[in-house]
């Protein structure tokens, strides 16, 4: 999957820049999933290993395997919380494991520039269980209101138009338009798209939006360098938990 080469790609450099190692385990396309879960066993036995990314979705023999698969990783090595006790403490808000990194590094963002979520209407356009409803969790435990937007929701532009907060995680390029934005609104884009002549952009049209919020993060640039760093920061801070640092 070319993003997640691209992914993997930015995320190698820059955990060498700070002088984390990173081994790669590429397994073939038709990997069964005894071997995959063997080498996830392997991962967790390694005391020299503190954090493991397995790259999903899983090729599609593996999907209906895919829950059972991502539960074999240890919690603690677990830095982008693919497991159910990881998941469980994002909907719970108890520190069981790793937030997913691209919701936590929107809350970092958040938190960086002083945004208070405390009683703000925050919209979430997008429902996946790696960035939409974790972040709708992260938001709801900074006591923001929380809608969750999805394809089936009517009035989209009515509903974002009543956010203080908006996070847009839809997979579709410059999707949320300035007419959907409220004056002044703080916007996230998650988004990491192509636009017509295949250049990168995300779901928010940033040059109509830029002119009526308050503040937006870029594409690129913004979460995605972000969501990096939060999976360095968790990462280390599993090499501090594993060595009783
Ligand atoms: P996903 O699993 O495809 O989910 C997209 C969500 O958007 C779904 O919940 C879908 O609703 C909703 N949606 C689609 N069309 C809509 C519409 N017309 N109106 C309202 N909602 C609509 O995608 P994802 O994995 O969450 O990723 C979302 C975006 O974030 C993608 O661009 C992806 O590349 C990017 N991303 C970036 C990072 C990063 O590090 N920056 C990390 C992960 C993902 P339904 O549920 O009803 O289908």
């Amino acid at each position: 999957n070319p993003s997640d080469l691209s992914y993997e790609k930015g995320a190698t450099a820059r955990a060498e820049l700070i002088g984390v190692e990173v081994v790669k385990f590429v397994l073939p396309e038709d990997v069964t999933k005894e071997a995959l879960i063997a080498q996830i066993e392997a991962i967790n036995a390694d005391d020299s290993i503190h954090g493991c990314l397995m790259f999903r979705p899983l090729p599609k023999h593996l999907k209906a395997d895919q829950d059972e698969i991502c539960n074999h990783l240890a919690a603690c090595k677990d830095v982008d919380c693919m497991t159910d006790l990881s998941n469980a403490g994002v909907f719970t808000g108890k520190k069981l494991g790793f937030a997913p990194c691209t919701p936590q590094a929107c809350m970092e963002i958040l938190d960086y520039y002083g945004i208070d979520c405390k009683g703000k209407n925050a919209v979430v356009i997008g429902r996946s269980n790696i960035v939409g409803k974790p972040m709708a969790m992260l938001l709801l435990h900074e006591n923001a209101t929380v809608t969750i937007a999805h394809s089936k929701t009517q009035n989209l532009a009515e509903l974002t138009r009543q956010a203080d907060v908006l996070v847009a995680a839809v997979g579709r390029p410059k999707f949320v338009t300035a007419d959907m934005v409220k004056p002044g609104a703080v916007v996230i884009d998650v988004g990491m798209d192509r636009d017509e002549n295949g250049k990168l952009c995300g779901d928010v049209d940033f040059d109509g939006v830029s002119q009526v919020c308050g503040a937006i993060t870029p594409v690129p640039g913004g979460v995605g360098p972000m969501t990096i760093s939060m999976l360095l920061e968790n990462t280390l801070t599993a090499a501090k938990l594993q060595n009783s640092l």
